[in-house]
Parts: C-alpha cells; structure tokens; sequence
C-alpha cells in the first residue's frame, strides 16, 4: 500500500498557521513512508469560501516552502482536488446511503429545530436533532418529495454503546455514540456537509493516513461509520495537538496574530517560520533547535509527536529568525531577501500617490514612510492618549474598530473607510476625533497620510495586528470588560 496523506484546507480566510503545522507534519509523514502528498480545497461551505482565500492559501503554503504531489494547482490522476468541483460524486455518494437505509431524508424546518434546540438546553439536556423524520413511511416521503418540500439528508447513528477506534499518537480512544448527532450529509441546497464530503474524497483519493488537528476527534465516529456504511476501509487516523497560546489556551488571534501573512510580512524568513512549526510537538533526535526543511524530512518519525500542547510563542519564533537571519544568510543574501521582502519598488510605487503631496526633499520618504515596513510600531501609550479622547472612549474606539474590519471581507479603502465610518456613526463620534488614535496605532503619528489609505497598504493582517498592539499598550481589556464591551458593541451595530 503507497501512504498517502493530504491537508484539505478549507479557503474561508486568512492561511492560518495552524495549516502550515499540519501541512507539514503530512507531508513529512508521507515522506518517511515513501508516500504520497496531496492538497485538497474543502470549499463545500459556499457562502464563507472564497477564492482570494484559496489563492492566498496555497501562495502562502508554497512561500514556506511546502510541496504536495497532487493538488488544485498542479492537478494530478484524482481529481478534481477542489470540492466544489465534486457535487455530483457526493450526491451518488448520500443516494446510496439512502437506499441502504443508512441516511434519511429530514423535513423539518428550521423553526422546529430552533425550538427543540432550545427546550434541550431549557432541560439540561444534550442538544441534537431528536430523529423525527427517521420514522417517516416511504409514501409520505415520497409524497413530500414529490411537492418539492425543502429537505436535508442524515446520516443513521446508533444510539447506544460505543465507537472504539485508534489513533496513531494516542492509541484507543473510546466515545459514546448518544454523543453523536444524526449529522446532516447533505443541505437543502443538495451541498454535501463536511463529514461527507471529507470521508468520500478521502477514499476516493486513496488516503491511507489521515493526519489532522485533535479538534476533529469527535468526528472521527462519524467518518469510521460512513466508512463501515460505504463498505470501505478505515484510514489511520492521527490526531495531531492543537497550537497554543503562551498561556496555553488554543492559539487564538486575539492573542497572537495567526494568519502566515502577518509573519511574512513582519519579515519573517519562510525557512524560520517553517522550521518553527516543525518544532510544535517535535524535536530532532538531537534536540537542535535550527533545522532546514530537508534535514527534518530525512530523520522524521511521527512517533516523536509528543501531545503535550505545543505553544506558538512569537518570541521563540523571533529568537529562531534571528539566528536564521545571522548564520544562515550572507550580507548579499540578505539584501536580496530585504528587497524581495519589501524594500522595493512595489512598496514605492504604492505609497508615492500619497507621499509626494508631503515631500520636500527626497529624505522624507524616510520618515513618511518608515511604518509601511516597520512591525509593531514604537508608540507609547501617551502618543494614543495625546489623541484627545478619554481614556475608556479611546480603549473602546480601538477595540471597536478593531472588531469591525476583522469581519472585512475584501479589505480595500473603501471598505474599510465604511467599517469604521459606521462605527464612529453608532459611537456617536465625529470621523477626525474618531480617526485621531488609530492614525498613531497604525502609522505612528497624526501627520500621516490618510489612515484608511494606510491599512489598505499594509493590509488586513498588520493593521489588526497594531490595533490590537495600541489596545496592549494601554493596559489591555481583561475579561470582564471584554464581555461588556462586546454587548455594547453587539447593541451598536
Ligand atoms: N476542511 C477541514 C479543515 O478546514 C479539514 C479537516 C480534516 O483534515 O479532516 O480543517
């Protein structure tokens, strides 16, 4: 049997670290196994996937450095890789369910399920969809069918006992199967679900080993049933642990930036950012702490996994980059990173329309433009109080700005222009007030060029990233206050 194993990202925002991660630990896998590695686009939710999501992606996957054998991009005998591409193969896929009596069809609205949802939590009960329809004869199915009723399709699950299976890292793992929801297969719209869509690519593609993150252990007795169901066999399922927060929670953006292109563009070296991931839960047989990708692929071995929650700590990640930038590059190579990276006419051409207005000599490009390839900005948090706001005001006019572009889809002028324009209106804050301290959180000062014009330039990632870096500078939001201020945003919107 060929190991084949694959990441099926699914393209509804920025790349995320976290696929990186487990891209790597697959194709590392299938790379000591003389196997096979493929990316699949799991785009099945159509209204939250994008195609500058897919793009950007794949881009970043390849800018660390990663490769796949078989993929949307470089095709490969089976295809298509993109989900979206595949409906037909899961609709054959939910009929045979069907016919073998191990779907059903679903009629109830989604009034109905909102109510028992409700009852079930009123009664401290599990939530879940309660099999109603299971029952239904095949006339009255039929006969609903034939009225073109709106309608979902479940998968049967049994209500008792245990699914037991195992799991490469962490051996048997047992789980009830009452905990298990008859998961919908296919929406009304006759989309496939995940879990369907997921089980059925990976058979079809062959997947011996399916290498994802522990946040899909509880799905795992859904997949093993549609693989008994279809009459398939089981892949290994290993699952990998979930990157932490330095405080150990699950690494969250809003405690550490966690999109690939907020660390490319902090001038972070792919090769160390890579190198870093491979470190999550993996060490070297020696221990050493810098590697490149090729030498982790020559002696890796999946079992050095170890589960305790590896920590993504931005430090460390620095303190790596570092030693990278210094023993790794020559000063020539270091110029040609600098330039590929930002120190070049693209980022002049961008930025001069707005600079030239305030140029008297050619020296002030410096001091103009020295925050477009800067990271976090050297403010104090007097700069942002200088900004004229009261103090609880200015902490909640960043901390709402900063809630409002983080649900920009399209991030460009106008956009953003309208996402705080809108947030300023509700706050009941004239625009220049408004906009004072996020001119000195994203450029650094308030003679800058427009602050719309400037995020647009540094993009969604890094000016998230400063807003949030202005709300640390203050003191933070604890908890509490979060909460609170979260309802009040909620009520202004
Ligand atoms: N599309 C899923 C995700 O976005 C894939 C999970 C899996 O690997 O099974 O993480």
């Amino acid at each position: 049997m060929t190991v084949r194993t694959r990441i099926a990202p699914s393209p509804t925002g920025d790349p995320h670290v976290g696929t990186a991660y487990v891209a790597l630990f697959n194709m590392a896998f299938a790379h000591s196994q003389g196997g096979e590695f493929l990316l699949r686009i799991e785009d099945t939710d159509q209204a939250r996937s994008t195609p500058e999501s897919e793009k950007a992606i794949l881009d970043a996957l390849h800018w660390l450095g990663l490769e796949w054998d078989e993929g949307p991009d470089n095709g490969g005998s089976k295809g298509p890789y993109r989900q979206s591409e595949r409906s037909d193969i899961y609709r054959v896929h939910a009929d045979q369910l069907l016919d073998t009596g191990h779907a059903f069809r679903c009629f109830c609205s989604s009034d109905r399920l909102d109510a028992l949802r409700a009852q079930q939590m009123e009664d401290k009960q599990q939530v879940g969809y309660d099999g109603q329809c299971m029952h239904l004869g095949q006339d009255e199915v039929a006969t609903r069918l034939a009225k073109g009723e709106s309608h979902v399709v479940r998968m049967q699950v049994p209500r008792e006992g245990q699914c037991t299976f195992n799991d490469m890292l962490r051996g048997e793992i047992s789980i009830d199967w009452a905990q298990i929801d008859l998961q919908i297969l296919l929406k009304a719209d006759g989309m496939p679900t995940y879990h369907l869509a997921n089980v059925v690519d990976d058979h079809l593609m062959e997947i011996s080993h399916v290498i994802r993150g522990e946040e899909w252990i509880n799905s795992a007795p859904k997949h093993i049933l549609l693989y008994q169901y279809f009459g398939w066999d089981t892949p290994v399922f290993c699952h990998l642990p979930l990157l932490r927060n330095v405080d150990k929670s699950k690494l969250s953006k809003r405690k550490n930036p966690t999109s690939i292109l907020f660390y490319q563009r902090m001038g972070y070296l792919p090769e160390a950012l890579l190198n870093y991931l491979g470190r999550m839960g993996w060490s070297m047989p020696d221990e050493r702490e810098k590697f490149t990708l090729p030498e982790m692929l020559e002696v890796f071995d999946i079992q050095r996994v170890s589960l305790g929650g590896p920590v993504f700590d931005v430090e460390k990640l620095s303190w790596l980059n570092g030693m990278w930038i210094r023993e790794e590059l020559t000063d020539e190579q270091l110029a040609g990173r600098l330039q590929e990276w930002a120190l070049n006419r693209d980022t002049l051409m961008a930025f001069l329309p707005f600079a030239k207005q305030r140029m008297e000599t050619l020296s002030d490009i410096a001091p103009l433009g020295s925050y477009l390839v800067s990271g976090m900005l050297p403010i104090a948090p007097e700069d942002l109080k200088s900004a004229g706001l009261e103090e609880d005001q200015l902490l909640e006019v960043l901390q709402y700005a900063l809630w409002r572009l983080e649900s920009v889809q399209q991030w460009n002028r106008d956009n953003i222009f309208n996402g705080l324009k809108n947030v300023a209106d509700a706050m009941d804050i004239k625009l220049k007030p408004f906009l004072a301290p996020l001119f000195i959180a994203i450029a650094g000062s308030s003679a800058s060029i427009s602050v719309m014009d400037s995020m647009n330039l540094l993009g969604a990632d890094m000016s998230r990233a400063r807003l949030r870096h202005a709300i640390e500078l203050l003191g933070g939001v604890g908890k509490k206050k979060l909460k609170k201020m979260e309802k009040a945003y909620q009520q202004l919107a």
